[in-house]
């Protein structure tokens, strides 16, 4: 899969309790900027999300955010973005994102972060798009969300090849070897395994 121009980046408005994860979202930041890569992201000022854009502008890069009017001041918008899309509501974030980006990236994060990124997955999975979605599993923070699909497979819930709509990386450094490798999942229809 060719490379994509701009990555979407979900994770948490808070920067979590392991303060490897803060690392991670910096070089991940600087990473996309690095390499050319244009990084979406939510626009917020806080936690993670500050983190990973102010390295990505830190090192050059270009970096676009989506934000509801509502939560600009709660998430405190963050100066100095490249591009700055105001939206009206959460699903219009999301779906903006989704429009300017060839690829996902989840970092450790809370519900917001769960949420968006089961949504991108459920996506791909009813064939909505072929954007490669990868998990950065900094310190482990994934490990949960994977013990938790494997169970839904197991109890006949998800198809075994639901494994396969994302990547799981355990460093920054991997990422970008990961999409290129990227393949498009084979969705079964339901027929196939219920
Ligand atoms: P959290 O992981 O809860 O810290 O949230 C991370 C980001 O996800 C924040 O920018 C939240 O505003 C955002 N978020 C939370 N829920 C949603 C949603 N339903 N749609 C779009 N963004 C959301």
């Amino acid at each position: 899969m060719s490379r994509p121009q701009s990555i979407c980046v979900f994770c948490g408005s808070r920067r979590g309790t392991d303060p490897a994860l803060a690392h991670a979202a910096a070089e991940l930041g600087r990473t996309l900027a690095e390499n050319g890569i244009t990084l979406v992201y939510g626009a917020g000022g806080i936690g993670l999300m500050d983190v990973l854009a102010q390295a990505a502008l830190d090192a050059g890069g270009k970096v676009t955010g989506v934000m509801p009017r509502h939560l600009a001041r709660e998430e405190l918008l963050k100066d100095g973005l490249t591009d700055l899309h105001i939206v009206e509501t959460m699903h219009d974030r999301k779906r903006v994102m989704f429009e300017l980006s060839g690829a996902f990236v989840a970092l450790p994060g809370g519900i917001g972060t769960l949420e968006e990124t089961v949504e991108i997955l459920s996506w791909r999975q009813l064939g909505i798009h072929d954007k490669p979605i990868v998990l950065l599993n900094a310190g482990g923070a994934w490990d949960h969300f994977e013990a938790l699909m494997r169970g839904r497979v197991a109890a006949g819930f998800c198809a075994p090849s639901d494994l396969e709509l994302y990547e799981i990386v355990d460093r920054v450094d991997q990422l970008l070897p990961a999409l290129d490798m990227a393949r498009p999942p084979r969705i079964p229809s339901f027929t196939d395994w219920t």
